[in-house]
């Protein structure tokens, strides 16, 4: 009987805009009742009014979308109309997909609910599964790595390239719950968590370089471009993820940094590095009044070795000499190799001109030690070496390094196979 009474209170004015409306209208009590339908929500549903009538709303809603759906009322109640989209489930079994809106029923003097119009979006739908099938061709086929992470850190997909990149299949994730960032390295982890609360707050992608793990090959060089997504009322629903494999890229920037400080042949620290040495050492005597010395060597005569044995055994020579020069001031200092067979020591800590006379005496003739070509073939060499002991402050590099070579001059002046100290 209430029934009724709200029936003629709801429909006499708008009867026929009710009725022939071609979206689907149910009137529903609060509590989800449904008092009353028009003749599409019949044709949309399948069932007849006489069967919709009296049952509940929410048992033709999924029940996933079900507090959704209730959101959606207690929201509308509250701002006087919502639009919300769901899922029907009509009579002979199938789910129509539809945007429906959430109205109140104002009328003062009538029982209180909600119009509900749904238009029916079906094709809209099967366009966004179509376009979920494209992202699954496209993340499926990619080389880098598509993760998908909810709001609770949860994955939701992770691409199979995972098992190239990373060495974990995405069904070892399916199969038992990981942790939050579980293959990133301990050290990136603060840095991964607040730009993925930055992103779902400011809506911008973001752009991380960090170590990941791989199963097999332990933590690797890893780019991670995340890129935060939103539902049509703004709420964060999730964050895409790509991650790229930078391990080659950064063991190549490695080795050209490498390359930029050190000579290729020997190995040996070069010309620039051995720039920025001096530097220091320059900035030492001059705040902390520590000498240094700077020493040329050079090998006499080294082109009739390339000459009588070809470069190759050049190569060798100068190769078994970087290693001595190496071996001889490693605990004194610092060598490069400035090209050819020119080679330079730094010497730190110079505590007089006889010690370092000792020192350069003692390198001498390890390096002047007949050298192993071939089975049964040696080679003698001689050096000359230039020495400049480096006590005045404030001059320039090239002031030190061109008293040493002056030094240099001096011997091969005199005939080589010899050393000279100059000072500045
Ligand atoms: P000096 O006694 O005056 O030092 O003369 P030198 O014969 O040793 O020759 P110099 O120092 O004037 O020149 C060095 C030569 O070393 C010139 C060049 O052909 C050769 N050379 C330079 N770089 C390389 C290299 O990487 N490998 C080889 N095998 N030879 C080199
Ligand atoms: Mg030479």
């Amino acid at each position: 009987m209430k029934q009724s009474s709200n029936q003629n209170c709801y429909f006499n004015n708008f009867e026929s805009l009710f009725y022939l409306n071609v979206d689907a209208i149910f009137a529903i009590s609060l509590d989800g009742n449904v008092l009353k339908v028009n003749y599409s929500a019949q044709n949309w549903s399948g069932y007849s009014e006489e069967e919709l009538l009296n049952t509940n709303f929410f048992q033709y809603v999924n029940e996933e979308e079900q507090n959704n759906v209730r959101r959606c009322i207690e929201s509308a109640l509250n701002k006087g109309f919502v639009l919300c989209r769901f899922t029907f489930q009509t009579k002979d079994g199938k789910r129509k997909y539809f945007n429906a809106k959430f109205i109140p029923i104002d009328e003062s003097d009538c029982q209180k609910g909600l119009f509900i119009v749904l238009h029916d979006i079906s094709d809209l739908s099967e366009k966004y599964h179509e376009s979920e099938k494209n992202f699954k061709i496209i993340a499926e086929n990619v080389q880098d790595v598509v993760i998908l992470l909810n709001d609770k850190l949860e994955y939701l997909y992770v691409s199979p390239s995972s098992k190239d990149v990373y060495g974990f299949s995405p069904d070892s994730i399916n199969d038992e719950v990981p942790e939050p960032f579980f293959n990133i390295h301990p050290d990136y982890v603060k840095a991964l968590e607040e730009a993925f609360y930055k992103a779902t707050v400011d809506g911008k992608p973001f752009q991380l370089l960090l170590k990941a793990l791989h199963v097999e090959r332990g933590w690797i060089w890893t780019e991670l471009k995340g890129t935060p997504v939103f539902d049509q009322h703004q709420q964060f629903r999730h964050m895409v993820f790509i991650a790229r494999d930078m391990s080659k890229q950064k063991e190549y920037e490695e080795k050209l940094k490498y390359y930029a400080y050190h000579d290729a042949l020997t190995g040996l620290p070069n010309r620039r590095y051995i720039r920025k040495c001096i530097s220091k050492a320059m900035d030492q005597l001059n705040e902390e009044d520590k000498k240094f010395s700077i020493v040329l060597l050079d090998i006499d005569n080294f082109k009739n070795i390339n000459d009588s044995y070809g470069h190759e055994v050049g190569d060798k020579v100068i190769v078994e000499f970087a290693n001595r020069i190496q071996k001889a001031f490693e605990d004194v200092g610092t060598v490069a190799r400035l090209g050819g067979d020119e080679f330079i020591a730094l010497l730190h800590d110079v505590q007089s001109e006889e010690d370092l006379r000792a020192t350069i005496g003692k390198a001498k003739q390890a390096l002047c030690k007949e050298i192993d070509l071939y089975v049964n073939t040696t080679i003698s060499i001689t050096i000359s070496i230039g020495v400049s002991i480096c006590k005045t402050k404030y001059k320039k590099a090239s002031d030190y390094i061109k008293n040493a070579d002056q030094a240099l001059y001096r011997v091969k002046e005199k005939g080589n196979n010899q050393f000279h100290f100059n000072y500045l």
